[in-house]
């Protein structure tokens, strides 16, 4: 059996598509659209419609296309749950320190402090009657680099069955998403392996199966600069300013919705281990994968036959609350 993949290069990552029967209309139709999303959502050129309500912070509220707003609006409210590590306004602060770009470099702290000023999410204003949205200090900046990825591998799951496509495979550089059964395996699981951090070439350590699911991962691999023998990756405290700090190095979120998982993998990794084990407990619908620098990889509510370690220099262990 084989596939047939279509990828392109979109969000700054490879974007890939794998059916099982060669559909070029259905893949067209699905890059364009991932295209037209990603056109909408970037920070990371002049114009688009994040860009627009950036630029007119702390001047005027500034319409949106629904989706755009509703993203903003899910967004926002993660943002100000208590004790969130997920935070839509952290754009000043992306910016400065411009992880994950050629020109990366540790800000001075007078301006880490300077910025951490301009992330209050409180400060977005939305008026769901006109679709707007009104950044009301100067300065202050958006940005969906955590979840707009999860929001993307959705649209095109429903895109892709919208056309009749039920069985695929959708993979945005992190986030992996299935769409019904597997046909290569008998119980109809697809399998996913989970690169081992820091690695050049693919090299698996552990592969979970999931059915209609997606797969999530937050890591601190993959966009990170060094200076001064220092590693300093993308994913920042909102608190600090400064990228997160703990023992992990990726964790990763099994759930129905990218959106949910890609949320979810950035707001538990800065909770870190001990945290996001209490936070699972609480929320059994929510499956998770962490590894740590020590190379532990401790699953949280997911059946251990759903999960095959590949590399034996790591161990695994399961906690299982559902
Ligand atoms: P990845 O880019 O690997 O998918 P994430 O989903 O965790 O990882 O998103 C990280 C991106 O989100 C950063 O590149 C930045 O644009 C933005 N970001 C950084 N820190 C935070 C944070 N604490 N909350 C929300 N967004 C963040
Ligand atoms: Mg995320």
């Amino acid at each position: 059996m084989r596939y047939f993949e279509y990828s392109q290069t979109l969000m700054g990552t490879k974007v890939s598509l794998q059916l099982i029967e060669k559909n070029d209309l259905a893949a067209k139709i699905i890059f364009g659209s991932i295209k037209m999303l990603e056109d909408k959502l970037t920070v990371n050129r002049e114009i688009s419609e994040v860009m627009s309500i950036n630029k007119a912070a702390g001047k005027h509220p500034v319409g949106v296309s629904p989706f755009v707003f509703t993203l903003i609006e899910q967004a926002k409210a993660i943002s100000i749950a208590k004790n969130s590590c997920f935070n839509v306004a952290i754009g000043a602060l992306v910016k400065l320190w411009k992880i994950g770009f050629q020109n990366g470099n540790v800000p001075a702290d007078e301006q880490i402090q300077y910025c951490l000023l301009l992330t209050n999410p409180h400060l977005i204003r939305l008026d769901k009657q006109k679709y707007t949205v009104f950044l009301e200090k100067t300065g202050m900046e958006i940005d969906l680099g955590a979840i707009a990825k999860g929001y993307i591998a959705d649209a095109i799951k429903k895109l892709l069955l919208a056309q009749q496509v039920n069985t695929a495979i959708i993979n945005l550089g992190g986030n992996v998403l299935t769409v019904g059964d597997s046909p290569l395996s008998a119980d109809g699981y697809w399998k996913i392996g989970l690169q081992k951090p820091f690695a050049k070439s693919s090299q698996p350590i552990v592969v979970i199966k999931i059915k209609n699911k997606s797969v999530v991962t937050s890591g601190i691999y993959e966009r990170f600069f060094i200076e001064a023998n220092q590693h300093y990756h993308h994913i920042l405290d909102p608190k600090t300013g400064y990228p997160l700090d703990n023992e992990l190095q990726s964790v990763s979120v099994i759930s129905h919705s990218s959106m949910q998982g890609d949320i979810y993998s950035t707001h538990l990794y800065g909770l870190g281990i001990e945290k996001s084990i209490s936070y699972l407990q609480e929320t059994p619908s929510l499956a998770a994968l962490f590894v740590t620098k020590d190379k532990k990889i401790i699953v949280v509510n997911i059946d251990s036959s759903l999960i095959q370690l590949i590399n034996k220099e790591y161990v695994i262990t399961n906690h299982s609350f559902g």
